[in-house]
């Protein structure tokens, strides 16, 4: 085939320098990014462009859910782009029909809508609360204190943390935050314009906290008594990371009186595509016709081709059985960074988390890591990639571990010791 546009020529040697200079040129510098340029990975293996070996414990943030290059992916994508990518959402096509169904079979009597991202997930549940409240005035939406619900206008809103909001003021209206965990805090906060509120089933960003069961079935109960939404943003703690397809039914697991809990909606994306950009809501079945013809859309949201991978990598967990793999070997890795915590308390202050959703609190004033500038998580997230092993900060003082759903004991162990000779030699 005739190449109608010359390939640009070779980065000399692939260099990190060479591509950190055409970020610095041409890329918005609005990430803090880590002296890395990555090349190539296979599983929870990572090359950096110098060919130096990683294992990833962040999973692409908890979005590589089967791993780097993972072959069902590639076919999933090979085999749906050779019949169709994309058609609009003006017409009916079989894959996101199919992948709605099936995510409305892990989770309850329901409809689904796709988007892009988790961001644009959560401004569709936005939509579908303000909808719900409009005939009655009704359109704030209480969220928590350290939550994180997207960088859209109305997700910096949402996000219950100054550090997203600063500069870009004034905030889409109708949003206001409570501490989490805290049912006493919310019930305080519901006023009569109140529609719904909003919570990460397990904190990410704001440091890996788990909801207590006491603290969900408060919620919807308190949800029934006012007409309220109960929205669940499980775009990082879903999608089997904490053991179960949704982190709510891994802490309700055993709970009296949780059998039939089911939040109004949950927005998804981070691991439902795997790595293929995708997000998604559902909406529980009486509100589910809400967004009638006209009131919301996406151009991309749905394609076949996003929705064939997602359905791929559903397939794959199923057949694999990775939500066991993430509750053992998380359970495996978190009881190994919990004896490190024991062993070093001067470093490790505690360890939380669900399944493969593991945060790793330090301690205060380590002085190996007080550096003017750079927070405790970033330094030390940095010495783990100095010595083989990626994670990702939450915040200025913890470190989560993300990895992929197929993360194996033995990269598991071999984890654990990189993170102990680290923190060793911290200690020393
Ligand atoms: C990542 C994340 C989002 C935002 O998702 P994007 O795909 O980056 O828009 C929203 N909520 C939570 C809990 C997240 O972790």
């Amino acid at each position: 085939m005739k190449e109608l546009v010359p390939t640009p020529p070779p980065i000399i040697r692939n260099q990190f320098e060479s591509v950190r200079e055409l970020f610095s040129k041409y890329v918005v510098p609005s990430y803090g990014r880590f002296e890395l340029a990555l090349s190539h990975g296979a599983g929870s293996r990572l090359f950096d462009v110098h060919g130096k070996r990683y294992l990833d414990l962040g999973g692409g943030i908890a979005v590589c859910a089967l791993g780097h290059a993972h072959p069902a992916i590639t076919e999933a994508l090979v085999e749906q782009s050779r019949k169709l990518v994309h058609v609009s959402n003006l017409y009916y096509q079989e894959p996101q029909g199919r992948l709605a169904q099936a995510l409305v079979q892990h989770l309850g009597p329901g409809k689904m809508f796709f988007s892009n991202s988790g961001g644009e997930a959560n401004e569709g549940l936005f939509k579908v609360a303000r909808k719900f409240g409009h005939d009655e005035g009704r359109f704030e939406i209480i969220t928590t204190v350290n939550s994180f619900h997207g960088r859209t206008l109305a997700g910096i809103s949402a996000t219950g943390q100054e550090k997203v909001k600063k500069g870009f003021e004034p905030m889409t209206p109708g949003f206001r935050h409570v501490p989490y965990n805290d049912l006493a805090a919310m019930r305080e906060a519901v006023s009569p314009a109140t529609v719904a509120i909003m919570i990460e089933g397990i904190q990410g960003e704001g440091g890996v906290t788990p909801a207590t069961p006491e603290y969900l079935l408060g919620l919807r109960a308190l949800c029934d008594e006012k007409k309220l939404l109960l929205l669940m943003d499980s775009v990082q703690c879903g999608h089997f990371r904490s053991g179960r397809f949704q982190s709510f039914q891994r802490i309700l697991e055993g709970v009296s009186g949780a059998e039939d809990f089911l939040p109004d909606g949950v927005s998804m994306a981070k691991s439902l595509g795997g790595g293929f950009p995708m997000g998604a809501f559902w909406v529980r079945a009486p509100y589910a016709d809400l967004l009638g013809a006209g009131t919301h859309g996406t151009t991309y949201g749905g394609s076949p081709l996003a929705c064939a991978v997602g359905l791929k990598v559903l397939e794959v967990i199923e057949r694999e059985k990775l939500a066991d793999n993430a509750r053992n070997t998380g359970e495996f890795l978190k009881q190994g960074l919990a004896q490190l915590a024991t062993k070093h308390p001067n470093i490790i202050r505690t360890v939380r988390g669900l399944g493969f959703m593991l945060g790793v609190e330090l301690a205060p004033n380590i002085p190996a890591l007080t550096v003017e500038g750079k927070t405790p998580a970033a330094l030390l997230v940095a010495r783990l990639q100095e010595a083989g092993v990626l994670v990702i900060p939450a915040g200025t003082n913890v470190l989560r571990l993300l990895p992929a759903l197929n993360l194996s004991r033995t990269e598991a162990q071999e984890g654990l010791h990189i993170i102990e000779s680290v923190i060793a030699k911290l200690a020393a």
